[in-house]
């Protein structure tokens, strides 16, 4: 296939919804190739065009010369010594992105990234530290799935599968992909994963948060709050100076709930700076009235970084004083040895294992 030079760029199929297929087939071909092509793709998850037997070989030739099906190649894999694998996978451009697998009793939870690198410049963020490169395609954000699921054998038990989108980047910067992403992710004749099981996770871009409340196909929210008052907040998340903590709280009442939803809010705990027991208190009462649970992160510490974890007791107490109020869990950190944790992905080439 690299042998196509010179002409139109090879384009992916990967990322393409029915209505954007049919459009690139021949004008002379039945409606119904769009989704024998679609089925093939995210149904069936053709590795190559001669495996999609439901079209003709002229047709599959035909589509060979002018498009890739898009899938995502992998430049590296590191393995966890507690089962978490993160996964370097290279794009189109020679670019490449991070993606982690967390093997559960009861589930796999797939972190995907929406962006390469991120803009937002937490500052206890090793991606931060990236800066942004490029927003991912909804077929790069796909494409993380489908490479991770086939990797772990997980279409075997489908349900089990998990999706959090908390990789690198701010996925609300880069909605109208991530929207896309989760519209194949989710349809029935897509890869059929329920929205119930994906979350998108938010620094808290305000008008992008009002949108996604609008999507008719949409993930769980999450927002991550990390900050228990304005000007700390700022010190930690610049993005605070242009929306508000206060803005940010009106925006979360007023997020159209389904019935079965809850909004999540993630806090990363930095010791001595926002994990004390009045930080606990005031986290309480910002997010009291909300329909909401706290998911608590000590700090994933890592090079470049100015914070430092807190002792586990003064995590216990914050934690006993928000679930006074509201459910509260501790996140427990996954591929820490491998720089796959929350906060931590910033393709470090690790020292660990490197499977083939
Ligand atoms: N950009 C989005 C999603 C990716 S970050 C967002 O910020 O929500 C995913 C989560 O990792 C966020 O809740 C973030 O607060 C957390 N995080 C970032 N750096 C971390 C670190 N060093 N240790 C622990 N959690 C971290
Ligand atoms: Fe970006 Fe999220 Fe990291 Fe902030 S915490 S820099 S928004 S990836």
């Amino acid at each position: 296939m690299s042998a196509k030079i010179k002409s139109a760029p090879m384009t992916p199929l990967l990322g393409l919804e029915i209505d954007d297929l049919r459009a690139l087939l021949p004008a002379t071909e039945p409606a119904f190739r769009a989704k024998q092509l679609y089925e093939a793709i995210y149904q069936q998850r053709a590795a190559s065009f001669d495996q999609i037997s439901t079209l003709s070989k002229s047709l599959r030739d035909h589509l060979a010369a002018h498009h890739t099906l898009g899938h995502l190649h992998q430049d590296s894999r590191y393995q966890s010594a507690d089962g978490t694998r993160r996964y370097l996978l290279g794009l189109s451009d020679a670019k490449s992105v991070e993606a982690v697998i967390m093997p559960e009793e009861s589930r796999d939870t797939l972190c995907i990234s929406t962006q390469v690198g991120c803009p937002v410049n937490c500052s206890f963020c090793l991606t931060a530290l990236m800066g942004l490169e490029r927003n991912l395609t909804a077929g790069e954000i796909v494409g993380q799935v489908l490479h991770l699921a086939a990797d772990n054998n997980l279409w075997s038990d489908q349900k089990r599968i998990n999706i959090v989108m908390m990789g690198q980047g701010e996925p609300l910067l880069n909605l109208a992909a991530v929207l896309k992403a989760t519209r194949l992710l989710c349809d029935p004749k897509g890869l059929n994963i329920s929205p119930r099981r994906i979350t998108v996770s938010t620094s808290g871009i305000l008008p992008a948060m009002v949108e996604l409340g609008q999507a008719e196909v949409r993930p769980r929210l999450a927002i991550s709050l990390n900050a228990s008052h304005e000007e700390q907040r700022r010190e930690l998340m610049p993005i605070t100076r242009k929306y508000h903590l206060a803005d940010l709280i009106d925006t979360c009442r007023a997020y159209p709930l389904r019935p079965w939803e809850k909004l999540t809010f993630e806090y990363v705990l930095l010791r001595g700076f926002n994990d004390t027991d009045q930080d606990a208190r005031r986290v309480v009462s910002l997010l009291g009235n909300l329909n909401c649970k706290v998911n608590l992160i000590a700090l994933n510490p890592g090079p470049g970084i100015s914070f430092e974890t807190p002792d586990p007791d003064r995590v216990a107490s914050f934690q006993a004083i928000v679930r006074r109020s509201l459910p509260c869990f501790l996140r427990r950190p996954r591929g820490l040895d491998i720089y796959a944790a929350c906060g931590q992905l910033k393709r470090m080439e690790s020292n660990l294992v490197s499977l083939p």
